[in-house]
């Protein structure tokens, strides 16, 4: 299990872009709606990690809702698997609260899941594959 990208919510998309590309010179190299969580993703290259800024598109989507109670900032880390389906129940089986009844259609063409912070020590986690 590697890290694959560093989730990070934000609330103001364009200013955040020019702050990345102020530090770093860094540019997203890819931009994808990702309409059933309610987002746009802007994705960039740290190094080999992704770091993946989120943007709300509506008010009730899961990213507005978090910019409301904790502020912009880190949203979740990222795990690649191998099969996504199978540490989907490895990882229910541990008791930790899995989001969801099943590993659904993410960003960047991967299948994921997300485990419940309440039980993965305040980091929300993110799990995904290519094949499901
Ligand atoms: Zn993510």
């Amino acid at each position: 299990m590697k890290l694959e990208h560093i989730g990070i919510a934000v609330a103001d998309i364009e200013s955040t872009k020019n702050l990345l590309k102020a530090i770093f010179g860094a540019e997203p190299y890819k931009q994808e709606v990702v309409a059933s969580e309610g987002v746009i993703t802007h994705f960039y290259d740290a190094g080999g990690v992704k770091i993946e800024l989120l943007e709300a598109t509506s008010t009730d989507s899961a990213i507005s809702k978090f910019i409301l109670k904790h502020g912009q900032g880190l949203h979740h880390l990222a795990f690649s698997v191998d099969h996504v389906s199978t540490d989907f129940e490895r990882i229910k089986g541990l008791g930790i609260q899995v989001l969801g009844e099943a590993p659904k259609q993410g960003a960047d063409g991967k299948w994921i899941f997300f485990a419940h912070p309440r039980d993965t020590s305040g980091v929300l986690m993110e799990f995904c594959s290519e094949q499901k």
